[in-house]
Order: C-alpha cells, then sequence, then structure tokens
C-alpha cells in the first residue's frame, strides 16, 4: 500500500485525496462484514432519525397553529369564542415531546448500532495487528521504536474506529436530516427558504475556515502523541540506566518538552474549533432578525415563522457534521493508513509452506558454509562450519564482536542466513515449522526478562502445560525453591518486570528453572559477564549443571568453569571461527585462545 504521509494530504484535492483514502478505508469496510447485520439496523435508525427531523417542524408548526391562531394567545386575551378546549391543547402541545423522544430513541439507537460495530471493528482491528507484531522477526523490532508501535496499535485504531463511527453514523443520519427538512421549509414557504438558503452558506463559512487548521494541527499532535509514548516507554524501560547516570532531569525535560509541544497543538486547534459556535450563532442571529422582516411582510403566521426558524436552527448541526466529515476523514486517513501499514509489513521470517515440525531431536547442529550479516559488506559471521554433537558440551569464547551471539540468533531462527544453512539432525531449519524448532531449544540469556505476574506463571511461562509439582521440582533443581518460600506469598508473590524483591542471582536461577521445566534437548547459554557473588554464582552453577545434564549445549563462556567442563571449545574472532578444541588443545597451539583465557578466564582460578 503506498503510504500518504501528512504532509502530502495538506495539499491534496478531494479527488487526489478520495484516490488515497481509498486504499485504507476499503480494507477498514471489510473489517465490517461480520457486523454488517449491527451496522444496516445502525443505517435504517440514522434515516428514521432523518425522517422524524422533517416531522418535527410540521408538528411545531400545526402545534403552534392551532395554539396560537393568530399569534395571539385567544385564551389569554380574553376571547373564547374560538377557544379550544384546554385537553385538546394538552394532546396537541404533547405531540412535540412525543415526536422528540421517538427522535432522541432513534438517534440513541443509531448511535448505539454504529458504536458497537465500531467498537468490534476496532478490537479485531487491534488483536489483528499486534498478532501480526508478535509474528514479526527481531530484525522488525530492532528497526523501530516501541513506544511508536504502543501508539499504532493503541492510540491510531482508535483514531481509524473514531473515523467509522462518525463518517458511518453522520455519512447517512445527516444527509436524511437535511433533506427532509428542507422537504418541508420549501412545503411551508419556498420563496422564504430559497433566500434563506443563500444566506445559510454565511454560517458554514467559518466551519470550511477553521478545517485546514483543525487538520494541520491534529496530525502534528499525534506526531508529538508518538514522541511522548516514546520517552515514556524508554525512560521507564531504562530506568536503571536513567538513574544510575543521574539524568532524571533530562528525561522530564524531553517529556515536559513533547508535551508542551502537544498541548500547543492541541490548543491551537482547539481555538479555532471552539470559535466556530459563537460566529455561527452571530451570523444566524442576523438570519433570524431578518426573517421576522420578512414574516412581517408577508403576514406569515406565527406558526410559520417559528417552523422556518426552527428548520434552518435544525440544518445547520447536520451541514456542520457534514463539513467536518471530510476534515476528519483526513485526520484519520493518517492513522489508518498507518495502522494498515504496519499490519502489511511483510514478516521477514516465515515458515515455508507446509513445513513440517521438527520432531525427536536427537540435538545435531551442524553450520554449513554459514555467513550473515546485519549491514550491508560489514558480516557479522562468516564461513563458518562446524558440526556440535548430540549431548555434548560446547563453549564458544571469543572477543566482544565476534559473532557469538549472532550465532545463537541464526540457530534460533531470528534472522536468516545470508549464505549457507545450519541443520538440526540433518534438517535444514528454514524447512521446519518455526515454533517446533524454538520448542526444542532452552535459552538462558545473561539479562533474564521477567514479566508483571507471579513467579509461578514467570515459570510456567517456560512450558504452560506443565502441572504444580513440575513447576515446584523444576525450582528446586534450579535452587530457586527456598527463596521463592521466603517471599510474601510464595510462588504466588508477584514481581515486576524488572525483577521486584529478587536479587540478580535469584531472577537469573528463575530463567534457570523456566528452562529446566521447558526441557528441550538443545541448551543455549548466554553467560552473565557480570561477576556474581560467590553463592549465588556457585548455586547459578549447580543450577546449570543439572539443567544441561545430557544436553546438547552451547555456552558464550564467560565463566572458567564453562572452559574447563565443555567437551569442545571453539574460539570465535571477527564472525570467524579460529580455532577448535579442548582447552588443553587450544592453550597449546592457539595465540588468541591464550590471550582471551589470559584476560578474561585465569583471574577466575
Ligand atoms: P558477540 O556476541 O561475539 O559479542 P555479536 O554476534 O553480538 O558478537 O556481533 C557480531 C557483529 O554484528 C558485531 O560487529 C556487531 O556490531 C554486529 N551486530 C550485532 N547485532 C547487531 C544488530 N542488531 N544490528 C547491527 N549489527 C549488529
Amino acid at each position: 500500500m503506498k503510504k500518504v504521509s501528512r504532509k502530502d494530504m495538506a495539499n491534496m484535492s478531494t479527488g487526489e485525496f478520495v484516490q488515497a483514502a481509498k486504499g485504507p478505508y476499503r480494507e477498514l469496510l471489510k473489517y465490517l462484514i461480520p457486523y454488517k447485520g449491527r451496522f444496516a439496523l445502525g443505517v435504517l435508525f440514522g434515516m428514521l432519525y432523518g425522517l422524524t427531523n422533517g416531522l418535527l417542524l410540521l408538528v411545531i408548526r400545526y402545534t403552534t397553529n392551532r395554539v396560537l391562531p393568530d399569534g395571539n394567545n385567544s385564551l389569554l386575551n380574553g376571547d373564547t369564542s374560538s377557544a379550544i378546549p384546554i385537553t385538546d391543547i394538552i394532546w396537541i402541545c404533547a405531540a412535540i415531546p412525543a415526536i422528540m423522544l421517538i427522535r432522541g430513541l432513534f438517534t440513541y439507537l443509531n448511535a448505539y448500532c454504529m458504536t458497537w460495530t465500531s467498537l468490534r471493528v476496532l478490537s479485531d482491528i487491534r488483536v489483528k495487528l499486534f498478532s501480526r507484531l508478535m509474528n514479526q522477526s527481531l530484525d522488525f523490532f530492532g528497526k523501530r521504536k516501541s513506544g511508536d508501535m504502543i501508539q499504532t496499535v493503541f492510540n491510531q485504531t482508535r483514531m481509524a474506529q473514531m473515523a467509522l463511527t462518525t463518517v458511518a453514523s453522520d455519512a447517512v443520519k445527516q444527509p436524511f436530516a437535511i433533506l427532509t427538512s428542507l422537504a418541508v421549509l420549501f412545503y411551508i414557504d419556498w420563496k422564504f427558504t430559497v433566500l434563506a438558503l443563500f444566506v445559510f452558506p454565511l454560517c458554514i463559512l467559518p466551519v470550511i475556515a477553521v478545517g485546514k487548521k483543525v487538520r494541520k494541527a491534529g496530525g502534528k499532535e499525534e506526531e508529538e502523541a508518538g514522541m511522548l509514548m516514546v520517552v515514556m516507554q524508554e525512560a521507564f524501560a531504562g530506568f536503571r540506566v536513567v538513574k544510575s547516570h543521574g539524568r532524571e532531569d533530562y528525561e522530564i525535560e524531553r517529556f515536559t518538552s513533547a508535551n508542551d509541544k502537544m498541548m500547543g497543538f492541541i490548543m491551537r486547534w482547539r481555538k479555532a474549533l471552539e470559535a466556530v459556535g459563537p460566529a455561527v450563532e452571530a451570523v444566524a442571529s442576523i438570519g433570524i432578525a431578518a426573517a421576522l422582516v420578512y414574516v412581517w411582510k408577508n403576514d406569515l403566521s406565527a406558526g410559520d415563522f417559528i417552523a422556518l426558524n426552527g428548520g434552518f436552527v435544525m440544518l445547520y448541526p447536520p451541514f456542520k457534521s457534514l463539513s467536518r466529515i471530510h476534515i476528519l476523514l483526513q485526520k484519520c486517513l493518517a492513522a489508518t493508513s498507518k495502522v494498515f501499514e504496519l499490519m502489511h509489513q511483510d514478516l521477514d521470517i516465515a515458515d515455508a509452506e507446509n513445513a513440517p515440525p521438527l520432531k525427536d531431536v536427537q540435538g545435531q547442529i551442524t553450520f554449513e558454509n554459514l555467513s550473515f550479516h546485519y549491514k550491508k559488506g560489514i558480516p557479522a559471521v562468516q564461513g563458518i562450519n562446524f558440526t556440535i554433537e548430540p549431548g555434548k558440551s560446547y563453549a564458544l569464547v571469543g572477543p566482544s564482536g565476534a559473532g557469538k551471539t549472532t550465532l545463537f540468533s541464526l540457530l534460533m531462527r531470528f534472522y536468516d542466513p545470508k549464505e549457507g544453512r545450519i541443520l538440526i539432525d540433518g534438517h535444514d531449519i528454514k524447512g521446519v515449522q518455526q515454533a517446533s524448532l524454538r520448542d526444542h531449544i532452552g535459552i538462558v540469556n545473561q539479562d533474564t526478562f521477567l514479566f508483571h505476574d507471579t513467579i509461578y506463571n514467570n515459570i510456567l511461562y517456560g512450558d504452560p502445560t506443565a502441572t504444580k509439582e513440575q513447576v515446584e521440582e523444576a525450582a528446586r533443581r534450579a535452587h530457586a525453591h527456598d527463596y521463592i518460600l521466603e517471599q510474601d506469598k510464595g510462588y504466588q508473590t508477584i514481581i515486576g518486570d524488572k525483577g521486584g524483591s529478587l536479587s540478580g542471582g535469584q531472577q537469573q536461577r528463575l530463567s534457570i528453572a523456566r528452562a529446566i521445566l521447558r526441557d528441550a534437548p538443545i541448551l543455549l547459554l548466554d553467560e552473565a559477564m557480570s561477576a556474581l557473588d560467590t553463592e549465588s554464582e556457585q548455586k547459578i552453577k549447580e543450577a546449570l549443571d543439572t539443567l544441561s545434564k545430557g544436553k546438547t549445549t552451547i555456552a558464550i563462556a564467560h565463566r572458567l568453569s564453562t572452559i574447563l567442563n565443555a567437551d569442545q571449545i571453539v574460539v570465535m574472532e571477527n564472525g570467524q571461527v579460529q580455532d577448535q578444541g579442548s582447552h588443553a588443545e587450544l592453550l597449546d597451539r592457539s595465540p588468541l585462545y591464550q590471550k582471551l583465557y589470559n584476560l578474561q578466564f585465569s583471574a577466575g582460578i
């Protein structure tokens, strides 16, 4: 879908706008199909509302003429000859509230059906967008700001919904209201109506004049709202960094600046919008004065005067709504196209058609002539050729930037290789279902991510089908059970995404428990570089030993014990494998390994 920028839209003619709007709106309409019944009902109530508008005018004219036959209240001036019985007067007058009640009911039902439909559509779109994002690759997320995505999933879908409600409701209701009112006005006095129709557009002028202003400021407001989300998201997610660098004031300043700008834009369009009402009222009052002169000159009845004026007063809101539809559509087009644009981003990593699941994995991994780059011309790994035997433990060592993490990401198929392939038990991982591939790989990362949920559910994340006993057993084996029981509510203690009151080592053991529960035949360990206290270190080591028993394990090694216990050590540098062997062999023949060993590992002896 072609992307339409706000600037493009501001300069568009109506024809171009309709052309540009077709795509996103046609797509929006597709979401309406499942709810077409309720939508059609809404349209029907809108039409009925329109009809009651004309009817109301007729009733007002009739009752006024009956009650005030000569513009004088015959009951008040003592002339009882033409007087209508009081009960009849009450009945006649009751027609006005009755018709207002019916009109109100139709308005309500129209709004109810349209809001119901558009909220359903909104939530369908939101869920679809979120699901689509969840299926995107890491690369996709790496290139985008999460604040911006939150803004699109939350706010911009809401804008799209507003467009749908208002447009769907007004596009039928208001033209009907205008048509029936006009028909009645012509019926009462066509000359007055023709004359007034020349004056009437004057009332609409202020609305058109502010339209452009509203549009421009509205678009900018949204941009700033996106910025506000980004600032908040970054400040909250990176709170530790903010604190440790003493940059609270800087973040507050960033927030204040985005907030002020947004307020400025809102104020700009609100100012314009709020001026419309009084301006229109001033013009309308001149119209009423002129109408009085016309009525006096043409000797019309009071009922005619009230109905004619009432008719034009009633014409104003529908005209205003209709003239705003264009503004609203433009404001919402940007939002809608952004929603669909994000939704239609290709999935970089998709399952091949009819890809079978990976089953009964033994754990042999072969890297075959593997090359990958994030940015063209800067290889992250290249020409990787080695095989990992099932059930053995491997340690990856190498300076920072050597390509160790990239190798993990490729194995998890977070990215596809640019050249070569990775085989698990002889199956190219590109040819199997991604979910089944990841089901067979457990990962323990340097930084543990915990969800804002109970400790129990955080462990259960490893295998949602596990029983309570299995969760507790996993925690026991990860040396986490005891400290979990010490928490306020044991396993049911809620921990925040930053781990709450748990220490770094305790959080890590939770993620090990998660991996134990997952019980995948292949295990990837990204060891923490930062030193933990000796007790934690020892506990984690024991937990990891339990976890990796009988599994094919690859560890990005930062601990001496890992390299000493590994069956094989793979030495990497500049995205390539420099050497491979046991600790003793490498210490003997690889200068790079000797250097790394002296720098990173020997301190731990
Ligand atoms: P290691 O884990 O050995 O420290 P990495 O696999 O993280 O190394 O990085 C290998 C190379 O790829 C480095 O040159 C690094 O700058 C680059 N790199 C890693 N991740 C990204 C990314 N998301 N985007 C661009 N370049 C990256």
